[in-house]
Formats: structure tokens, sequence, C-alpha cells
């Protein structure tokens, strides 16, 4: 191979935001058939508004239930918990992260927290059973519209939920069509509802070919596993829960202004702009590249 032409490919794209970390990956990126992107933060913008928020309990004054969860989401770094901190602002609740003992994150599920004596669980469906709960929310409970639904579990009892509406990035449906031009399947894996992940192929104009839900970290590894089966695959991804299918893929790409420490050490690619029209710009330049190496 000529050092000099894999030097030039690399800086030309580091110049535009598209941080390739080893001349390896240029080569990798010529070959890719499959790609494969995160939801929340990646496709979308995580910049999360709070449409509703109820308490389902009669005993549960629906203020209390906004201050304990938004001063437990306080601890969390995952955007929901941003929104839901400026809502509680936005009823005059001050939230007290300083009141939350033993906190725990659950990627791709939610948050705990003990706060006031209670115990409380905040998450998609899959907290239920964290919380000791056996009945899960059925899926009528998570058609919301196409929002991102919050549950929220004091000890083994369901007693409020929210939702969450989101957008997607400026230019991913071109991103994703110019992706489909160069051969390559796209694919959406998302740790989100079926009904939210619906809205957003929708919104595309179909320019996902797959998309699989409700995933938990490993099962985004699992399958990236099974698209290599299929052929070089890349993931894009910014969140914790993403590092496991990052670390898997033939190539990892991540969100570089809002990702995650951990999915930007995981990453083989930066993309410092988030803007995933990158992405088929930096294929086409590791395509031409690679023409000239070999
Ligand atoms: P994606 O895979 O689309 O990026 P996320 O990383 O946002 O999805 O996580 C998947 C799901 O886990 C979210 O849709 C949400 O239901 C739940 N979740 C994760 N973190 C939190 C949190 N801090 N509070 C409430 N729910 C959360
Ligand atoms: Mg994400």
């Amino acid at each position: 191979s000529t050092p000099v032409a894999t030097f030039c490919a690399l800086t030309k794209a580091a110049t535009s935001g598209f941080l390739i970390k080893t001349g390896d990956c240029l080569e990798t990126l010529a070959k890719i058939k499959i790609a494969a992107f995160d939801k929340t933060g990646t496709i979308t913008k995580a910049e999360f508004t709070v449409s509703d928020f109820q308490s389902l309990s009669h005993n549960i004054n629906l203020q209390h239930l906004i201050y304990w969860v938004s001063s437990i989401e306080s601890k969390s770094s995952h955007p929901m918990a941003e929104a839901l901190i400026d809502y509680a602002r936005s009823v005059s609740v001050e939230p007290k992260p300083d009141m939350v003992e033993n906190f725990q994150n659950f990627p791709g599920e939610g948050v705990y927290g003990r706060i006031d004596g209670q115990d409380i669980y905040i998450g998609n469906k899959r907290i239920a059973k964290r919380a000791g709960c056996l009945t899960v929310p059925d899926s009528e409970a998570d058609m919301k519209g196409g929002k991102t639904i919050g549950y929220i579990y004091i000890g083994e009892e369901l007693t409020g939920s929210f939702s969450l509406l989101d957008g997607c990035r400026h230019g991913v449906a071109q991103a994703l069509k110019e992706l489909k031009f160069l051969g390559i399947t796209t694919a959406m894996l998302t740790g989100d509802n079926r009904d939210a992940a619906m809205s957003i192929q929708q919104q595309l104009g179909n320019a996902l070919d797959i998309a699989h839900t409700e995933l938990l970290p490993q099962d985004k590894a699992r399958i990236i596993d099974e698209f290599k089966s299929q052929g070089p695959t890349m993931m894009v991804g910014d969140g914790l829960n993403d590092a496991p299918a990052l670390a898997k893929a033939d190539i990892g790409i991540s969100m570089g202004i809002s990702g995650s420490a951990l999915a930007t050490e995981t990453g083989d690619i930066i993309l410092m702009s988030n803007d995933l029209r990158k992405i088929p710009k930096g294929m086409r330049l590791a395509r031409r590249c690679h023409k000239k190496v070999i």
C-alpha cells in the first residue's frame, strides 16, 4: 500500500471532522456492506421535550413524583435526564441530587435511586423486572404516537409515567440514502420501544432497511455479530449502551460532540460534527484511496 495516499485521505477526512484513527480503518471502511445506527443521540438529536407526566397513584402527589424523578435523573448522564430536569423546573420543582442514595444506572433500561425512604425505578418497560414487578406494561401502554415512554415504579408498584419527544438530526435521511446508493444495507438498533422506532423510520422515508428495537447493550453486539456473517459491518453510536456493539463491529463510529466518553474511546472513527452525511462522504474517499493503494 502507499502510505502517502493513506496519509492524504486521513488528513482530508480529519479536516472535515471525520477522525479516522488508523490507516487500517480506512481500508476496512472501503469494504463496508452493512451500516448499523443507534437511534437516540445518533439518528436523533437526543434533545427531548417532556409532553406529559402523570401520577397513577391516588396517594402520590404529582409535584412530589416530579421532584423524586428529577432528583434521581440528575445523577444520570442520559439525554432523557436533562429533559426531565428542565421539565421539573418549568413546573417550579427544584431537583435535589444530594438527597438521592444508592443511584444505579441500567444501560438500555433506566435508573434507580433511593430518596425520602422510597426505592424508585425509572425507565422503559424492562425496568419493571428490576423493580420486582411481575406485570410488565403491555405494548399498548407503549404506544403514544411515536414517543419514548418512561415508567416510574415505587417499590414494586407502577406509580407514574411520562412521555418524551425527540427529533431526527438534520441530514440523516440524505446520509442514509447516499449509503444505500453506495450499495450498503442500513439498519437501526435501539433500546427504545417499537412505536418510537417506527415513527423515526417513517420520518426517514424508509431509508432504513432494517430496525431492531428494545435492545440491551449485549443485544446490539449480538446483532452486529449476525450482520458480520453477511458482510463487513459498521456501527455508529453515541451511548454507553453502544460500546459493546461499537467494539464488535468491523468499524465503530462514535458521535464526537455528544457521545459518551466510553463510546468515543471504543470507536475507530470519531464523527466530530455529529453530521451523518460525513459517513458516505468518508466512504467514497476510502474507496477512492483503496483503489489507488491496490
Ligand atoms: P438508544 O439505543 O436508542 O440510544 P437509549 O440509549 O436512549 O436508546 O436507551 C434505551 C432506553 O432506555 C430509553 O429509550 C429509555 O426508555 C431507557 N433509559 C435509558 N436511560 C434512562 C434514564 N436515565 N431514565 C429513563 N429511562 C432511561
Ligand atoms: Mg444512543
